[in-house]
């Protein structure tokens, strides 16, 4: 017992009449059915199986030994006789991905010599493997357009998409790309004459249907090439989206769309530049400011400072210029979210311990005896410190 599946001499079928051979739960499987069922890296139709006052949904579809199973919202018996309607929009651009998925195949094999290994059609993005020679794992970007180039001008060109069932005999003769993975039964897909594959899955009559194709990405798997792609509508979809937001970018640039990176790049080297102005005239501030905290304290030249505006990298700045002096101890502290950041240190010659020093102010932290950080609820720290030396 099989299922006569309607989709392999008519893709188009969108509804068809039928009667419930098995009916096991809520799985029904029909004399014939129009639906499609995961397989082939292709996923299901979803629809409608409709008896006399019954409107079963029909949520998934599998085959298993060529039975076609209809997994239903409710059960119904064997026997009833159903009208199958399919969600074409949906069957459609899953056509669209799945031609997609051939066209981009033959292509890479006749340019590259790429053997495509698995394809899958997946709710946002298709993809196909590939093991290409010598291990490639990805296209160039003048690769890709110029698989992209050959791909959409076939499908503008609008070649004739051939489905059928040939004798062993003219199997034989045929010039498929890769060898079929079933020997009886082989059903082959012929797109214009320059791809021919076995293939069971449901695509469009003509490659303009499949209306526009668009690489998003080659990366390595497993070993192989996984090329991401995009057909039909998703692909328009895509483009709508991409361009919207180029013209968003390049609005806010000040220039046309195709001078955007160029007047990105210039706006982040301006904005690193004055940074590192910013950055420098801070610590000037920094120093000036540390340079008034001078006292001596014992023998020793003492800054301590608080200095609410810098940050961790200006104080270190500011204490490695100071300790350049000999006998010298540099105290500083900065703003920090809950409290404020600590630096201790001291030039080479002069004895005290940094570190103790601010744990014996009451800080948090460490680290040598030359140079010690760490942090505190506030800046009374400093006059803590300055009233232990
Ligand atoms: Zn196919």
């Amino acid at each position: 017992m099989k299922t006569n599946r309607l989709y392999y001499t008519n893709a188009y079928l969108t509804e068809f009449d039928a009667t419930i051979i098995l009916s096991e739960g809520s799985c029904v499987a029909l004399d014939q059915s129009a639906f499609y069922p995961t397989s082939g890296g292709q996923p299901n139709d979803t629809g409608f199986l409709i008896a006399e006052n019954i409107r079963a949904r029909v949520n998934d579809v599998t085959v298993e030994n060529d039975i076609v199973w209809h997994h239903l919202d409710q059960p119904l018996p064997a026997g009833t006789k159903v009208h199958g309607v399919i969600d074409w929009p949906r069957r459609f651009e899953h056509m669209q991905q799945h031609a997609g998925d051939h066209i981009i195949a033959g292509a890479i094999w006749e340019t590259f010599r790429g053997v495509t290994i698995g394809l899958h059609t997946g709710q946002a993005e298709s993809s196909i493997d590939v093991t290409m020679p010598e291990g490639k794992t990805h296209l160039t970007d003048e690769e890709t357009a110029q698989i992209e180039n050959l791909v959409n001008s076939r499908i503008q060109q609008n070649h004739p998409i051939r489905c059928w069932f040939p004798d062993e005999k003219e199997l034989e003769t045929l010039p498929i790309r890769k060898k079929p993975t079933v020997s009886e039964n082989v059903r082959i897909v012929a797109m214009g004459d320059f791809e021919m594959v076995a293939c069971g899955g449901a695509h469009p009559s003509t490659t303009g249907q499949i209306g526009l194709v668009k690489i998003l990405s080659t990366a390595p798997s497993r070993g192989n090439m996984r090329l991401t792609f995009l057909a039909g509508m998703r692909a328009l979809h895509h483009y709508q989206a991409s361009y919207k937001c180029a013209r968003e970018i390049s609005a806010r640039l000040s220039s046309d769309v195709y001078a955007a990176p160029a007047a990105l790049e210039k706006l982040l080297d301006a904005n690193a530049s004055s940074l590192k102005d910013m950055q420098s005239r801070l610590m000037q501030a920094a120093l000036h400011t540390v340079l008034q905290s001078k006292t001596m304290i014992k023998d020793k030249t003492v800054y301590a400072c608080h200095l609410p505006y810098a940050d961790a990298a200006s104080l270190q700045q500011a204490a490695k210029a100071l300790i350049a002096e000999e006998n010298t101890l540099v105290l500083l502290s900065c703003q920090r979210d809950n409290g404020c950041l600590l630096l201790f240190a001291r030039s080479a010659d002069a004895q005290t311990d940094m570190a103790a020093l601010l744990r014996n102010a009451g800080a948090r932290g460490g680290g040598k005896p030359d140079f010690a950080q760490g942090s505190a609820p506030d800046e009374s720290v400093l006059q803590t410190a300055l009233s232990l030396l």
